[in-house]
């Protein structure tokens, strides 16, 4: 019988599988805590949820608790390493038009809270000033947490400066097979470790399906675009809508939001149930990505709906005052949706398996991969 050939001679401290986010945030985690590091990765490199995202790191509309503190920590550890890896931030903040009263009660239930600390309404000054591209509205929730990267080159930025000034080692084009530790099966080889951390996005098929059936996880399908300004200008800060404060959490789940839910259900009926609500954020060649869409289903959709894309630019168009766009790229997103924002379990002593189940790994993937770490030498004790 043909023997199984070695990857490496060495016996790692941790090898994580999946090199999106979630794997590059355990990998880092690890590091940090002087551990020695493999990452494998089936593709050349990630072309999943963390590629195709908006880089927004959002921290206000993160869930109230702990995952906002994730991302309020997730913020802080982007904005650290971002110098260190070459990573731009291409613009911090975030404005959210506020175009109904409906809306403005949610806001101001918002800044109220905890979360709301160094949020603000602008005034009318700074809003001329600081967003004159925005339609007239009410006001402007100003949240001055936020930073933007851009994921498509970011995430092989942060998978380089791993390798170059941490030491992790990275198998590219290898699909981890089977895992029975210290061995992991891969289609290239075998790799040795004390622990392994399965980062797998939303393929919940291929590794411990049995336990990542407990997320009760369903796919969520996103509609993306990216459209450029036929007059160019700068955005200051990423742009968000009434219908972010009727869908994300932190704001959606305050007892005030309710007016707001119901008109919108009532006179945005189709963006309600298509999932659609605006995020805009800038590229350094001043085009923007706007989205998005979500559609929930037991499988990955291959079709894209073009009458989603339409509805998302009816939206863009309400929100903003900056006359026409070219659309020069449409792709499709997805990711695990589960009434838990993320999935975190230890399917056997010295392995854990780690998914964000709410679309926000960009924003709070450094916060769980800290965690992700934290359980798997855990299970070993
Ligand atoms: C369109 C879209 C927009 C979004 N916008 C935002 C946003 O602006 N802000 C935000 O915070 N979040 C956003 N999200 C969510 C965020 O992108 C995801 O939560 C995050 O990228 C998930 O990262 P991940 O590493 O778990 O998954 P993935 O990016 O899917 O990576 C998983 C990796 O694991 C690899 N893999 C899986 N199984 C194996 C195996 N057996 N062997 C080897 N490799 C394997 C895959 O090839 C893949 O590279 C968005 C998501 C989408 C789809």
């Amino acid at each position: 019988m043909e023997s199984i050939k070695k990857l490496s001679e060495k016996k790692y401290d941790v090898v994580i599988v999946g090199g999106g986010i979630i794997g590059l945030a355990s990998a880092y985690a690890a590091v940090k805590k002087g551990l020695s590091v493999a990452l494998v990765e089936r593709e050349s490199q990630n072309k999943d949820a963390s590629v195709r995202n908006f880089g927004f790191v959002t921290v206000s509309g993160q869930q109230r608790g702990t995952h906002w503190q994730r991302a309020m920590h997730t913020r802080d550890v982007w904005a650290d390493i971002a110098t260190k890896a070459d990573i731009e931030v291409v613009h911090r903040g975030l404005h959210m038009l506020i175009q109904r009263p409906e809306a403005m009660d949610v806001a101001e239930a918002f800044l109220q809270t905890e979360m709301g600390t160094d949020c603000r309404l602008l005034t009318q000054t700074e809003i001329a000033k600081n967003a004159p591209y925005l339609k007239d509205g009410l006001g402007v929730l100003y949240s001055p947490h936020e930073i933007r990267v851009e994921s498509k080159t970011a995430i092989s930025k942060l998978a380089n400066w791993l390798h170059q000034a941490h030491g992790v080692d990275f198998y590219n084009k290898t699909t981890v097979q089977s895992i029975e530790l210290p061995m992991i099966y891969t289609s290239r080889g075998t790799l040795q470790a004390e622990h392994c951390v399965v980062c797998p996005g939303a393929d919940f098929h291929s590794l411990y399906p049995e336990t990542l059936a407990q997320a009760q996880a369903k796919l969520c399908t996103l509609n993306m675009m990216r459209v450029m300004p036929k007059k160019p200008f700068k955005l200051n800060a990423a742009v968000m809508s009434d219908l972010s404060l009727a869908r994300y959490d932190g704001f959606a789940q305050l007892p005030e939001a309710k007016g707001l839910i119901a008109l919108l259900d009532d006179v945005q009926s189709a963006e309600r149930k298509a999932g659609i609500h605006l995020i805009v954020v800038q590229s350094s060649d001043g085009s923007l990505i706007i989205g998005d869409s979500h559609d929930y289903s037991d499988r990955e959709l291959p079709f894209r709906d073009v009458r989603l894309d339409d509805l998302i630019i009816n939206e863009f168009h309400q929100v903003m005052a900056i006359g026409e766009i070219d659309i020069v790229q449409h792709w499709l997103g997805v990711y695990p949706s589960a009434d838990d924002v993320v999935f975190k379990a230890t399917p056997e002593k010295g392995v854990v398996v780690g998914s964000v189940t709410g679309g926000t790994g960009a924003s709070t993937g450094f916060a769980f991969g800290e965690e992700l770490i934290d359980l798997v030498l855990e299970s070993k004790q």
